[in-house]
């Protein structure tokens, strides 16, 4: 399979898979339902399989691209270019809330999507997170399994510390599963579109979103092992039966809630 499309030859330092597949694409655009005057963001725009139809419906998209020589094919884009802001930048290192001043609706939040790079989609996702009370709704492509573990819930083999911070702060959407024949060239995963929603009051109360996710690498790094050890430098066992949480448990069978509890125990106890 050639690596070349468009004219581009696809970098994989990037991340780059194009998506080729026009009833993919359609379905895509329709999930994320762009309308003119909203805050639109593009992460990864590449030769402009999403920005296209998205352009099609609306007046303004702001994109987001690292690869400079596509960041350059965009400037010149023949439709659309009049209606693109280009930000050439790395969007993991991006403010996100630094966008708002300038776009259709500033006291607005941001409606964020992308085809995202696989290789970075977990931090990049952490990355949003932290911007997460400034954004509308998000609609990502990632490996399939990236969107099982975002979606799973306690006792799945999918279930993680990026299940457990994720659902913390959105709900989350699987809405489309994608083959990799949809891409060229075509990764070695299959893929599936996730829409994520920032929560206005999160589910659970925490008093330090820092040592929530703390508590869940700790638990998580060591998934195998019981709470009592994993957990073992955060809290005591007879802390975890206050809390009515079995030493013996394993994370993957805790809640949000569960952790929410651990973290705020902490919290309390230490100051
Ligand atoms: N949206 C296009 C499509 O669907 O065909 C391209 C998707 S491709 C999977 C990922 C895109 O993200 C590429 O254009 C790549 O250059 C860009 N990219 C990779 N790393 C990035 C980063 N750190 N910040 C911004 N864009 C990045």
């Amino acid at each position: 399979m050639s690596k070349t499309h468009l004219g581009h030859t696809a970098r994989k330092r990037f991340g780059q898979n194009f998506l080729h597949d026009d009833y993919v694409i359609g379905n895509i655009v329709s999930a994320i339902n762009p309308v003119d005057g909203e805050n639109l963001v593009e992460i990864g725009p590449g030769l402009g399989a999403l920005t296209d139809p998205v352009c099609e419906e609306v007046s303004r998209l702001t994109v987001v691209e690292l690869d400079r020589d596509l960041a350059e094919r965009l400037r010149h884009h023949p439709f659309h270019g009049s209606k693109l802001t280009i930000v050439e930048q790395d969007a993991l290192k991006l403010n996100f809330a630094d966008l708002l001043p300038a776009m259709p609706n500033p006291e607005g939040k941001l409606r964020v999507f992308g085809n995202l790079p696989y290789n970075i989609s977990t931090p990049l996702m952490f990355h949003l997170f932290s911007f997460s009370g400034k954004v509308q709704d998000m609609h990502f492509m990632l490996q399939k399994e990236v969107v099982n573990r975002l979606a799973a819930g306690p006792g799945s083999k999918s279930y993680g510390r990026l299940s457990v911070m994720a659902q913390y702060y959105c709900a989350v959407i699987p809405v489309l599963h994608v083959p990799p024949g949809a891409f060229k060239p075509p990764p070695k995963v299959d893929s599936a579109v996730v829409r994520l929603v920032p929560h206005a009051t999160p589910p659970v109360a925490v008093k330090s979103v820092t040592l929530l996710e703390k508590v869940c690498a700790a638990a998580f790094n060591q998934r195998r092992k019981t709470i009592r050890n994993s957990l073992g430098d955060w809290v005591t066992e007879a802390e975890l039966e206050s809390l009515s949480l079995s030493p013996t448990a394993r994370a993957e069978t805790l809640s949000l809630a569960d952790f929410a509890a651990v973290a705020n125990l902490v919290a309390d106890r230490d100051g």
